[in-house]
């Protein structure tokens, strides 16, 4: 390591030792000579690849692969051979190190996973690179788990570190997070790190929201506390009266991205919000003994505190398909308040707060007749297997059957099969095999005839019809959910699109000889204009007839053997929604200033994104559309995360200039008791007279006394219209008005 000298002061070196020293002392597992050898060896390797690089906040670079080996030991629960390779998994893609040489000092299964690790190079070859590099790691993990959760721990580092980055690639970084990481991280039931993923985002794209929440649990910790103790106190002696002892029973807050899940969905306040935090009861029990005693310490709950039937959810005798087991129930607490219990065994709590690494641990305990992680396994190499190469596409099916909650049906000869909530007897019938489901016929659900699409409820006991002469056809993509049937339809019906598409590619060479174009350069122009992903789509489309090739190619003329698309300068429109009861509606004053990339945006075509009305103050981001010019959307719009996560790389930087006199339209949603026909009148009066706003239109919608209102509003900025969101709440019979996003 003589090179090193060089490059790290001795107090840097010093702190990389240390950091190292630490890293070893978190693992939890045993382990030999050989490995602690095996991890020194990576150390040296890492710390010499990286000497010449640092990381934006200035620190040795060195030390983010350390730090990573750390969490996959202390967080994950990780041993020596993914601390080798969490230690190395930047040195292939960043430094002169090659996989080869990786292979030569660790052999092939380190080289294997590093290799994983190692993001694909410059090829631009998909629209997303990011699901590209996605997709490989997947392709991994039905290898070797562990690449998946170095890779978790990698970006879990990457997010605590974020500070020091420029506020796009915050952005960027964090809707790339929330859209695949997030998910995944549930999935793998690596409670935790989603949790902390959750927040991390949260406070990079709603960083005032996420203050505020923050500042109130602060300011109410004290009264919480006295609540769990009152709470627990009972608990606590009834327990021991029963002979219980090893057990542990606490509070347990609740994260700040799920109470602001909870203010958006339930739309109250803050102070509305009962449970903040759950009781755990943890018990240390023999395997066997576990269901026994989690029932026993319920019925011992339910004798103190009064429990509401329809919230208990035992997944303790079914566990969810990540591999969740508790015993969960909410009770009416002290004061009338509902507080949630959780009951489960110090092996279940573990397997809660880890998962996944947690799970093999555990694994061959008991006789797993139904192991969930190798079912999911094999889903995940079924949708690889099947898949059409389309990276975006296969990251979309993954997260359909990532993000739902499950159902347990039957097959008629009882036999459990776990399909994700929403799924239909379709999918049904392509989880049993791909054959069924090609040919299925008919489904009976409970012994009745049902469509399709059916959504399948838990205990429907399913069986499936099928005729060789049948096929799948476009409209099975609309009645399936999961990703293997997505996928086995899809590249079912790519094969006859394809023999079909033939005519069409036909008819277009015909065409393209007339004009004496060649064809192989035009016909990825005409995929562009339609923004097909393949040809395959256009030939299609012209055989089916759904494309006029003779009036597409109108738009286009002749320059140089190259069809050239005639380009219109197209006015600007404003949208103007029709409105029942619309009133005055004033002039839209031209645009408000902003700045993009640090520099002046009138440069650009740029609009306002009607998706979430941004108005000056708000927090907002650029970006680039492929037709439309440049958009500027808020970072909380619900669109954000997918450019962010897919179009990264459009995505710009956006500001405003604070000297502006425009208009902006917010959209309020009003809800409240309906007092009689006054109520129009008398919130139209508040905002036009008493805060003197204009109106640009006015829903009202409402029955049983209760309305709903949306008022579309020209205000200033972020701040007036914030004043007029408190204003008009406290008017009478108001109960919420809240910013439509
Ligand atoms: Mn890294």
């Amino acid at each position: 390591m003589q090179n090193t000298i060089v490059t790290y002061t001795p107090e840097e070196m010093k702190d990389i030792r240390q950091a190292y020293d630490e890293m070893i002392l978190c693992i939890k597992s045993k382990f030999s000579e050989e490995d602690e050898r095996q991890m020194f060896r990576a150390f040296e390797i890492a710390v010499d690849a990286h000497k010449e690089q640092r990381r934006k906040s200035g620190e040795p670079y060195v030390l983010h692969p350390i730090e990573v080996a750390r969490i996959c030991a202390a967080e994950i629960g990780l041993g020596p051979t993914a601390i080798v390779c969490a230690l190395l998994h930047d040195v292939v893609e960043d430094t002169p190190i090659t996989l080869k040489e990786i292979r030569q000092e660790f052999g092939d299964k380190f080289a294997m996973i590093v290799d994983g690790l190692t993001k694909l190079d410059g090829l631009h070859k998909s629209t997303s690179q990011q699901a590209e590099n996605f997709k490989k790691v997947l392709t991994t993990l039905a290898d070797d788990v562990r690449v998946v959760l170095i890779k978790m721990a990698d970006r879990l580092h990457n997010m605590r570190t974020l500070g020091a980055m420029p506020r796009h690639k915050q952005l960027k970084i964090a809707a790339e997070t929330s859209y695949i990481y997030t998910p995944l991280a549930h999935r793998l039931g690596l409670y935790q790190i989603k949790t902390e993923y959750q927040d991390l985002c949260m406070k990079i794209t709603n960083r005032e929201t996420y203050s505020e929440i923050a500042r109130k649990l602060q300011e109410t910790k004290r009264a919480r506390t006295a609540f769990v103790e009152s709470f627990i106190q009972p608990l606590d002696d009834a327990l021991k009266n029963a002979g219980f002892e090893n057990y542990k029973i606490f509070g347990r807050p609740k994260s700040i991205y799920s109470i602001w899940n909870k203010v958006k969905q339930k739309k109250v306040t803050f102070e509305e919000i009962y449970d903040l935090f759950a009781i755990r009861i943890v018990l240390d029990v023999p395997r066997a003994q576990e269901k026994q005693k989690c029932w026993q310490v319920y019925s011992i709950v339910t004798d103190v505190h009064t429990p509401i039937p329809e919230r208990l959810r035992d997944w303790v005798t079914t566990p969810k398909s990540n591999g969740y087991e508790s015993l969960h129930t909410t009770v009416i607490g002290p004061d009338g308040r509902y507080v949630e219990v959780q009951i489960r065994s110090v092996r279940m709590d573990e397997i809660a707060e880890r998962g996944f690494a947690a799970h093999w641990k555990y694994k061959g305990g008991k006789d797993d007749s139904y192991n969930v992680f190798d079912a999911w396994l094999n889903n995940v190499r079924d949708i690889l297997d099947t898949g059409d190469g389309d990276a975006v596409q296969f990251i979309e099916d993954f997260k359909t059957n990532l993000f739902n909650e499950e159902v347990y049906v039957y097959t008629p000869k009882g036999d459990l099969k776990i399909l994700p909530k929403g799924a239909t007897a379709l999918d049904f019938a392509f989880s049993i095999h791909t054959d069924i489901g090609y040919h299925c016929q008919a489904l009976k659900v409970n012994k009745k005839l049902v469509p399709m699409g059916y959504k399948l409820n838990s205990g429907d006991q399913v069986s499936v019809i099928t005729n060789k002469n049948q096929k799948p056809s476009e409209a099975w993509l609309k009645m399936v959910v999961t990703g293997r049937a997505r996928s086995k339809i899809r590249s079912s019906m790519k094969e006859e699109k394809r023999k079909q598409g033939e005519f069409g590619k036909e008819a277009l060479q015909r065409k393209f000889k007339n004009l004496k174009i060649d064809f192989e350069e035009n016909v990825e122009i005409l995929v562009k204009y339609f923004g097909f992903q393949s040809r395959v789509d256009l030939f299609y489309g012209i055989s089916i007839d759904e494309i006029n090739i003779n009036n597409v190619l109108k738009n286009f003329t002749v320059e140089n053997n190259k069809l050239v698309e005639i380009i219109e300068e197209v006015e600007e429109v404003v949208p103007t929604p029709a409105s029942p009861r619309r009133s005055r509606k004033p002039k839209y004053e031209g645009k408000p200033k902003l700045r993009v990339g640090g520099q002046d945006a009138d440069q650009y075509n740029y609009q306002l994104a009607t998706c979430c009305h941004p108005v000056q103050g708000d927090d907002v981001f650029a970006y680039l559309t492929a037709t439309a010019g440049m958009k500027i959307h808020r970072t909380s719009c619900p669109n954000a995360t997918h450019l962010m996560a897919h179009y990264g790389y459009r995505v710009m930087k956006a500001e405003w200039v604070s000297t502006t006199n425009t208009n902006f339209i917010a959209e309020l949603l009003i809800v409240g008791i309906d007092s009689g026909p006054g109520v129009i009148q008398q919130l139209s009066n508040k905002i036009s007279n008493s805060l003197g706003l204009n109106i640009r239109s006015f829903y009202i919608d409402g029955n049983e006394g209760y309305f709903e209102g949306r008022v579309s509003l020209l205000i200033k900025n972020k701040d007036q219209l914030e004043i007029a969101i408190r204003a008009l709440k406290e008017e009478e019979g108001i109960s919420s008005v809240t910013r439509i996003d």
